[in-house]
């Protein structure tokens, strides 16, 4: 098996991609410009009627981590490692048995439901098929499991998602230009894809996407696709930060698929709420100012609700380094730094 599906080592505190820390902030290309200075603010409310097209010309408009360099085979379609096994590409002693494992796997996992590509990404085990998880940028990433493609708040244009397959489920946290982009939801949907918003990113969308979002708010469940999904509150709590994202408004998720619980947290700080989360294996957690938290805050927070795997995200401008000192080793979090800012 070790010949063919190379796993992201299981190491506390693994490192994998630099750099470390996340590039400095800097003035984006106009979502909005609401904001108040120094600078355009990714994190203001959109116009009505105003869904830019500017992110395509963000500096991180990276699309793919198309190559993780320890991971060739994840993601891989099992017909083409039996293939290449076939072929003598892969020098594996004891071949028939790999075969006959890859076709087991395929029995078990059953027939992909995506018609285009397999998601690369980092494997993490599940019942019926890993959990691929595939960062994107700064909020959005993808994950698949068992065929099912779920994209967590796809902006910056199509071309980021180009080579990934379609989304069967596309989850909204918030209204503002880094969680919701109609322009580029257009452009990715196929006729199946279904949506999940929060009322107030709902109501942001055209019409001609509305008949597949199910609205959600926090504290309301679903399952759609298979996939059991909580909406939980993601809000602003110091005083001077409560602009950006008032309490009630967005979405954070709770999906369980395959047996694992992944907590998605929105923009937010350490909130009661998240600080109570139970039996989390995977979290993608928001540190940023000033519209989220800092890094002491996440890492307290991290570290009260015990997710066994963390990756940061929505970090811009964040010492992740400190994170993950300030995590620590003794509650066992495996802590997976990785670069949502590839220029
Ligand atoms: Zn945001």
């Amino acid at each position: 098996m070790g010949a063919f599906v190379h796993r992201v080592p299981a190491t506390r505190n693994s490192i994998l991609l630099f750099p470390l820390r996340c590039p400095p902030a800097q003035p984006e290309p106009s979502f909005t410009s609401l904001a108040s200075p120094p600078g355009p603010d990714l994190e203001a409310a959109p116009q009505p009627g105003q869904f830019s097209f500017e992110t395509d010309a963000e500096p991180e408009n990276d699309p793919t981590m198309k190559s993780l360099p320890s991971e060739s085979f994840v993601g891989a379609n099992p017909a083409s490692v039996v293939s290449a096994i076939a072929r003598g590409a892969v020098r594996e002693p004891r071949a028939g048995f790999a075969v006959f494992f890859v076709l087991a796997l395929v029995a078990v996992s059953g027939p992909a439901r995506a018609a285009g590509p397999v998601l690369a990404g980092e494997a993490i085990s599940a019942a019926g098929g890993d959990l691929i998880v595939h960062p994107i940028n700064h909020a959005t990433l993808a994950l698949q499991w068992k065929g099912l493609t779920i994209y967590v708040d796809p902006v910056g244009g199509v071309g980021r998602f180009a080579d990934l397959p379609r989304p069967d489920l596309i989850l909204l946290t918030d209204i503002h230009g880094d969680h919701l982009d109609a322009a580029t939801l257009k452009a990715i949907v196929s006729d199946q894809t279904k949506l999940v918003a929060p009322p107030a990113a709902a109501e942001q969308l055209p019409a001609d996407l509305r008949p597949r979002i199910t609205v959600l708010a926090n504290g309301q469940t679903n399952t759609l696709l298979g996939v059991a999904i909580e909406a939980v509150p993601a809000y602003n709590l110091a005083a001077d930060r409560q602009k950006f994202h008032a309490r009630g408004r967005g979405n954070g998720y709770v999906l369980t698929l395959g047996g694992k619980r992944v907590y998605l947290s929105g923009d937010t700080e350490d909130i009661p709420e998240m600080r109570a989360l139970k039996q989390i294996d995977v979290a993608f957690v928001c540190m940023n100012l000033p519209y989220t938290m800092t890094v002491d805050q996440a890492a307290s927070a991290v570290r009260e609700f015990k997710p066994k795997i963390v990756y940061p995200y929505h970090c811009r401008g964040s010492d992740l380094e400190k994170f993950q000192k300030l995590v620590g080793d003794d509650p066992g979090i495996d802590v997976r730094l990785r670069d949502w800012y590839k220029p």
